[in-house]
């Protein structure tokens, strides 16, 4: 079993150059954090994720949570990593300072939470859990609630949870059928809600659930549901605990993978009712939830791009060990390692090509959301909202797909070893699953595409984009390395398929539409995401080139090989393209062509 390391170096990479690192420090309200700050940041976040996090992964897959009762103990380890996690402030970092967070830029953060997340998943999901809480409560609950509980989650010591799914309510929450009856000033909240992430667990003392339900005069649909928060302990006035409320953890899941965290049954109001309070208006539950969409998906399509890199780096450490045969290296020196053999070379090149491009899709997104949040001109934040509104389905959609065949790939590299639990390799391949699937399927987040982000303004934004991209290309074109033309080639018949595909949605019919929804959200991924990796070779050979002669560059082989990743993801990912822009425009008629009886 490997330990995790940090990927510092292309973090630095993607947060200066896709990111706008220096554009985000100069905010107003980040004083604090300066350009030497960045990386010991990194750094220490780095040893916090190796030493601690990384070596509990395997106890948590292994034992995962256990049920008693109603009583869940998290696995062995995750209490005290949790309670340092909390002690040392880092999980505090990302929320705003008026509840006692360190108001960190997103950009940062997003480094910082890759590193959780690829340590270990499990355990990472508490804090997103909790930060998205803290999230809505902070936009739209009332002062009182706001002091009583925030405090308290931004520490960590009080966890949050978000409970939307029913049984008969998932990706449709229209269907959902809890209830909340108004009493005094508060609401009796009932219901079962299923799927809740740390749900119930022993790791903090109180645990705050932010519950979708129905006010008994409500509309149907989605106009009809309303946000309340129901602690586990009542909380008194002078914030100390009281009284248990009527909700309990029925059961917990048996899952293919994250078995650290606790996914759990919960039933609300068995008695005479969970005590809640509203957040935000009636009826507008849904609205707040959006609140903390847009950081969730983020996470979510985080959690891709940091399980592909764990997936990465034990196959990378695998190949470099294991013996097998004999092939000549390309220093025409016989490698008795696997990673001698082309084909294993062809694998771990797709895994890092691919996490490459996806991680610098989900650092250009969070440097977007802090250029929305924080730049001094009014239609630069608006621009950038605009962004971050149509990248934030691509980013979740396509880093988790990719992710699925990234670690199957990790599965590879270890042979017959790797379908074996004992390397832990296939763990990243179960972890990963998850990822398409919650918040928010690939399905929902490809309607969300083709329909709110790129249907709705008439395709405004992303033929602004496309534009972008389309500059950019002539630009590295006209280079004169020929690796960088070559690349900029590839860029531009990518950035033409996604063009015609763009075109061809806006005059399909709404069924049509849908049913190329998901190829489309793979087109713009594929094409985003080369565009990301030819803006980096351009960045690497051009501070390449700044040195005489280039190998004295400090820096020199983390730049060169950048080149050559992109190179391998213009000749490898790039080509895709082409095939899902013909899926796209003539693929709806056979995936619509039978009829429910002919399945
Ligand atoms: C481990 C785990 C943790 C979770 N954590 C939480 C949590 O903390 N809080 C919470 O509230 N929920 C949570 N969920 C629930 C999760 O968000 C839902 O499972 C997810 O939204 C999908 O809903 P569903 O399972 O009902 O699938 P369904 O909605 O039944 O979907 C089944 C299939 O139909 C497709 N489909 C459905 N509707 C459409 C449509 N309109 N267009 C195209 N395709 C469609 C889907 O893409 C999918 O392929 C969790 C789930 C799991 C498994």
């Amino acid at each position: 079993m490997t330990t995790y390391a940090g990927p510092l170096r292309d973090m630095l990479f993607a947060m200066q150059e896709h990111g706008a690192l220096p554009a985000i420090l100069a905010q107003p309200g980040h004083a604090e954090v300066t350009a030497d700050l960045v990386p010991a940041i990194l750094e220490e976040a780095s040893k916090f994720a190796a030493n601690v996090l990384a070596p509990i992964n395997r106890q948590g897959d292994i034992q995962g949570c256990r049920w008693d009762q109603g009583v869940v103990t998290a696995a062995d380890g995750f209490k005290d990593a949790y309670a340092s996690f909390c002690d040392t402030g880092w999980h505090a970092m990302p929320a705003g300072t008026e509840f006692g967070g360190q108001g960190m830029p997103t950009l940062l953060c997003t480094a910082v939470q890759e590193m959780w997340k690829a340590s270990n998943m499990a355990f990472s999901l508490c804090q997103m859990l909790t930060l998205g809480a803290v999230e809505a409560i902070a936009h739209h609950a009332s002062d009182e609630l706001k002091q009583r509980y925030l405090p308290a989650m931004v520490q960590g010591r009080w966890t949050g949870t978000m409970n939307l799914t029913e049984p008969q309510a998932g990706s449709d929450l229209a269907a959902i059928r809890s209830k909340a009856q108004p009493e005094g000033d508060h609401y009796r909240v009932s219901g079962t809600k299923i799927f809740i992430t740390w749900g119930e667990h022993d790791m903090a003392e109180n645990i705050i659930h932010l519950v979708l339900a129905r006010l008994p005069d409500a509309p149907p649909g989605v106009k009809g549901i309303s946000l309340f928060l129901c602690p586990k302990f009542l909380v008194n006035a002078d914030g100390t605990l009281g009284e248990r409320n009527d909700l309990v953890c029925a059961s917990i899941e048996h899952k293919l993978g994250i078995h650290g965290s606790a996914t759990a049954v919960m039933s609300f109001g068995e008695g005479p009712g969970a005590i809640g309070w509203l957040v935000g208006q009636p009826n507008e539950g849904l609205a707040c939830m959006f609140t903390m969409m847009n950081h969730a998906r983020l996470n979510v399509g985080l959690e891709g791009v940091a399980i592909s890199e764990r997936a990465y780096q034990q196959a990378r450490a695998y190949a470099l060990d294991r013996v097998q045969g004999k092939t000549l290296g390309r220093d025409g020196a016989a490698s008795a390692t696997i990673i001698g053999h082309p084909d294993v070379r062809r694998m771990l090149m797709d895994m890092k090509a691919r996490i490459e491009a996806m991680r610098a899709l989900a650092y250009f997104t969070a440097g977007q959301m802090d250029r929305a949040h924080g730049d001094a001109d009014a239609a630069s934040r608006q621009d950038a909202q605009r962004l971050v509104d149509l990248l934030i389905p691509v980013v979740k959609g396509w880093c988790t797909e990719n992710a699925l065949g990234i670690t199957s790939n990790g599965v590879q590299i270890h042979g017959g070893m790797g379908f074996i639990e004992e390397t832990g390799a296939a763990q990243h391949l179960r972890d990963a699953r998850i990822t398409t699937i919650y918040e928010g399927t690939t399905g929902i987040h490809a309607n969300d595409l083709i329909g709110r982000k790129v249907g709705r303004d008439g395709a405004v934004t992303m033929r602004r984009l496309i534009a972008t991209m389309q500059e950019d290309a002539a630009a590295i074109k006209g280079r004169d390395q020929a690796a960088l033309q070559a690349i900029a080639a590839a860029l531009e018949s990518g950035v033409q398929a996604l063009a015609q595909a763009t075109d061809w949605l806006l005059g399909a019919s709404s069924r049509e539409a849908a049913a190329s929804a998901v190829p489309y959200l793979k087109l713009s991924g594929t094409v985003i995401g080369g565009w990301m990796m030819a803006r980096a070779a351009d960045a690497a050979a051009s501070q390449l080139a700044a040195f005489s002669p280039a190998a004295d560059h400090p820096d020199a082989d983390f730049l060169a090989a950048k080149v050559v990743t992109a190179q391998h993801y213009a000749l490898h990912v790039l080509p895709e393209a082409a095939a899902l822009r013909q899926t796209t425009l003539h693929g709806a008629a056979t995936t619509l062509g039978l009829n429910d009886a002919q399945f």
